[in-house]
């Protein structure tokens, strides 16, 4: 992972997932685990924010109008 990248995202994204590595011996599962992550399909298109309506990039986590999470929007209760 690019860590500028990493360090930028860590500062407006709060909700990006980290991995942290606990034990040396979990270096290979804590790559596994950014590697897929990062290997996931880039998503296009909008979102709705569930509190004030406005559209969203799809990779936001935050509703650039009014902050508000859009983890519901974009993931659903239910388990697929
Ligand atoms: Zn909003």
């Amino acid at each position: 992972m690019n860590m500028l990248k990493a360090a930028w995202g860590d500062f407006f994204y709060p909700g990006l997932p980290e991995v942290w590595l606990i034990n040396e011996g979990d270096l290979e599962r804590g790559r596994a685990v950014v590697s897929k992550y990062e290997s996931s399909p880039i998503e296009t298109g909008v979102v709705l924010c569930p509190a004030c309506g406005e559209e969203n990039p799809r990779n936001f986590q935050l509703c650039w109008h009014c902050g508000a999470g859009l983890e519901r929007a974009l993931h659903p209760d239910s388990p697929q």
